[in-house]
Order: C-alpha cells, then sequence, then structure tokens
C-alpha cells in the first residue's frame, strides 16, 4: 500500500487506542464506558466479542506501514483480561507504547515477560478504584511497577470526586482517606484526574439525539478490530471504517479539524468532547466543546434519601450552594412522592441557604420546617435569629406563637441573644 493511501490519520493530533476487551473485572458506577452515568448502576461490558486473538492483532498492528506520531494505548475494559495480553505487551514493534489499566494484573508476570523480551512501554496511566482495592495494596502494585523500570513514564491517579458525592460513600472516603496515608508514606506520586463524565454540562442520559457537526481526534479499534473514529459508534458498533485485520479495504478516517456530519450528537461519549480530541459544529458554523460541568445533574437519579446523604456530605463540606440544591431536589421528589416534604429536609435546606447567604429564602425554608412539626431548640432559635437578621422579627414572632407558648419564646429569643447578639 502506497502511503498515500493510507487510511488511518498518524498526525500528533490523533490518539489511536486498542480496546483489547470490553471486560472488566472491576464496575465502577462512575465510569464513562456506560450509555448512562447513573449514581449506584455498575458498569457492565457494553457488548461481547469475539476479541482477535494476540497473534491477529500483533500481525496486523505490525504490518500497517505507518505509525502514530502519538502513543498507541492498549486499554479496555481492563485491558490484561485479554488471554493473550503479555504476547501483545511483548511483540508490537515501532509503537510508542502506553497501557490504561486498573493495576488489577500480575505485576511480576508483566514485569518479566517485558524484561525478557527487551521491551519497554513509554507511559501508563493507573487510577486507583477505591472501591475495588484496598488502598495499601494498589500503592504497593504502584511502586513495584514504577520501580521496575518497564514502564518510562507511568502516572498513578486518583479521580477527582469532591464535587460528586453522588458516587461517594463511607468506604469510597475511607479508603481515599487511606491512599493518601500510603502513598505518603511509601513515596508514591500520584494526580487527580477530572471527572468527565457529563455531555455539554448535563448527564449521559442517551434520551435525545440530533445532527450535528463532528471532528474527531481518536482512531479506535474495537475488541474485534472494527475502527472507528467515536467511542460511542465503536460501542454501538455503527458506522465502522473498517477492519484492522484487512487494512487495504480501511475507508480513509477524515483527520482533526475536517467536520463531517453526524446525527448521534447527544449520545457522544465522555472522552470525545472532553479530552480536547473532539468537537462539534453547530448549524451556523460555532464549533464548540462542552459547557462547565454541573454535579446536579446527577441528582435526578437518586433516591430522597441519597439526595439529603448528598446535601449533608455538601454541607459538611463547605459547600451550602451545591447542599441547597440537592435539599431541593429532595423536597420536590418527597413533595411529589407523599405530597409534602419532610420537615428535617425543610430544616436542612434552611439551613444550607443561610450559610450561602441567602437569609430571607433560609427563613422561610426554617418556618416552613416549624410549621410541619419541627420544634427543635436549633430550629426554633435559627427562626429567631433569621427572622431579627432579616428585619422580620415581629412576623417570626406571630408565626412561632402558633407552635409556641408565650414563655417558651421569650427562653428561645434569650438563647439567641446570647448567643448571636
Ligand atoms: S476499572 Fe476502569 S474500565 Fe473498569 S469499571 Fe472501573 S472505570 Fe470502568
Ligand atoms: S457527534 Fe458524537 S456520536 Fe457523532 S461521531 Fe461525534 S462524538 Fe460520535
Amino acid at each position: 500500500m502506497s502511503s498515500k493511501a493510507f487510511p488511518l490519520p498518524t498526525a500528533k493530533a490523533h490518539q489511536w487506542v486498542v480496546y483489547l476487551t470490553a471486560r472488566c473485572n472491576f464496575s465502577c458506577d462512575y465510569c464513562i464506558q456506560k450509555g448512562m452515568i447513573i449514581p449506584g448502576e455498575k458498569r457492565r461490558p457494553w457488548g461481547r466479542y469475539d476479541e482477535l486473538s494476540g497473534e491477529a492483532w500483533v500481525s496486523s498492528l505490525n504490518a500497517l506501514p505507518e505509525r502514530p506520531e502519538h502513543t498507541l494505548i492498549l486499554t479496555g475494559g481492563e485491558p490484561s483480561l485479554h488471554r493473550d495480553f503479555l504476547y501483545i505487551a511483548t511483540h508490537l514493534e515501532g509503537y510508542k507504547l502506553d497501557l490504561t489499566s486498573n493495576l488489577s494484573f500480575d505485576i511480576d508476570a508483566f514485569v518479566d515477560a517485558m524484561k525478557s523480551a527487551g521491551k519497554t512501554f513509554f507511559s501508563s496511566f493507573h487510577t486507583y478504584h477505591p472501591k475495588f482495592m484496598a488502598p495499601e495494596e494498589f500503592v504497593r502494585r504502584a511502586r513495584k511497577l514504577r520501580d521496575s523500570g518497564v514502564i518510562e513514564q507511568p502516572v498513578f491517579s486518583l479521580l477527582d470526586l469532591d464535587a460528586f458525592p453522588h458516587f461517594r460513600d463511607e468506604e469510597h472516603d475511607a479508603n481515599i482517606r487511606s491512599f493518601y496515608e500510603a502513598a505518603r508514606g511509601l513515596g508514591l506520586d500520584f494526580q487527580r484526574n477530572e471527572f468527565r463524565g457529563n455531555h455539554m454540562g448535563d448527564a449521559f442520559t442517551h434520551e435525545h439525539k440530533q445532527q450535528m457537526g463532528c471532528t474527531s481526534g481518536w482512531v479506535n479499534f474495537a475488541p474485534n478490530g472494527d475502527i472507528h473514529n467515536c467511542q460511542f459508534h465503536l460501542e454501538a458498533r455503527k458506522h465502522s471504517f473498517g477492519n484492522i485485520t484487512d487494512i487495504g479495504r480501511v475507508k480513509p478516517i477524515p483527520s482533526f479539524g475536517e467536520f463531517f456530519a453526524c446525527s448521534d450528537f447527544g449520545f457522544c461519549d465522555p472522552c470525545h468532547e472532553n479530552s480536547g480530541r473532539g468537537a462539534f459544529m453547530d448549524g451556523e458554523g460555532k464549533v464548540f466543546r462542552r459547557n462547565a460541568d454541573d454535579s446536579r445533574v446527577y441528582l435526578r437519579w437518586m433516591k430522597v434519601e441519597d439526595s439529603l446523604k448528598v446535601g449533608r456530605r455538601f454541607l459538611d463540606e463547605g459547600r451550602p450552594e451545591e447542599a441547597s440544591q440537592a435539599f431541593l431536589v429532595a423536597i420536590g421528589k418527597q413533595q411529589e412522592e407523599e405530597g409534602e416534604a419532610s420537615p428535617e429536609a425543610w430544616a436542612e435546606l434552611g439551613l444550607s441557604l443561610w450559610a450561602t447567604g441567602e437569609e430571607k429564602k433560609a427563613l422561610a425554608a426554617t418556618l416552613q420546617a416549624i410549621k410541619l412539626g419541627k420544634h427543635d431548640p436549633d430550629c426554633l432559635c435559627a427562626a429567631v435569629e433569621l427572622g431579627r437578621r432579616t428585619g422580620h422579627q415581629e412576623e417570626v414572632q406571630v408565626d412561632l406563637l402558633q407552635f409556641l407558648p408565650p414563655e417558651r419564646l421569650q427562653e428561645i429569643e434569650k438563647a439567641v441573644e446570647a448567643v448571636f447578639v
């Protein structure tokens, strides 16, 4: 084949990715290889494949007349689950190899195989997934791999879920804390990765698609060898350009910056738009990527009690605006399901709104909690103090006297005066 006819773009803007398998031994709910990234819903393989053998991968990739300027990433799922993973890792020729793995593979066997073959990977990327491996174990494995010298630039990381408590629980947070300690103790450098699981600032729902111009820097090889320039189309098995085992019949992939029409916009994979290797063009020729991240979109799928937990977490973590949103969503759902929200949810909303400085709204929420039966001292004191701060002292007195005897109100007012005035 002449180099002119070579169908796969090799310029640095393009990233070649070999998905050796769709399978993974972990099942993270925040995995971006899910059509809908719903908190608590586990990742499953996106399809069953007759996976290409190691021999087929190696002979096809080694036969290509050109190599990408960028690395060739071996990934999955978890790539080490491929039955011939070590063979592939040690037999590819002329590529700057990169590996993306959850680090669950047999490090000793990998290091031995690479050393015996006299091979190295240029780079690798390993994210710690706290629900599936003990932190000390990950750090121990990471150090062993780093010190082995078979990967020139290994990167270890954590997903930054600070703004997404929807995907965290006590076990997650405890393991992250232990990870920091273990990494510090054993001298392991790591980075925190941005969570990319939004589509244009909204959740991935796969609910709506529309026509859009698109450009892509991805050259993705599916586990069966089919070639796509979009992960969504790879997972959906649509619009393949051909198969790596028959490169002569592969159609040319457009280069980065060359826009093509796609009617699946809205189902795009998170990496496409969030990595700098993809962009879109609307009907008026405006090129765009995503909007800002917005963790609030995940609240729509959460149960009332889980939204309340997320709200409390946000409040504890000093993010009262986000806490207010979580409480508001919980209140909305309670009203929808039961006709009225719980006094506790209103009181928590009041507290979070107060922390944001929205004192009038905080007062309204707190009075609603009291009206619905929450008469504990904290809530009553909050109402009195918010009434004083907003200049609604008398109205608050009138409201509270519907539920309290005058002498109890006086006690509350004295207590508030002692603390705040
Ligand atoms: S380890 Fe990676 S590929 Fe596997 S489920 Fe978790 S995020 Fe997804
Ligand atoms: S618009 Fe979205 S679904 Fe269509 S090719 Fe681009 S990234 Fe893929």
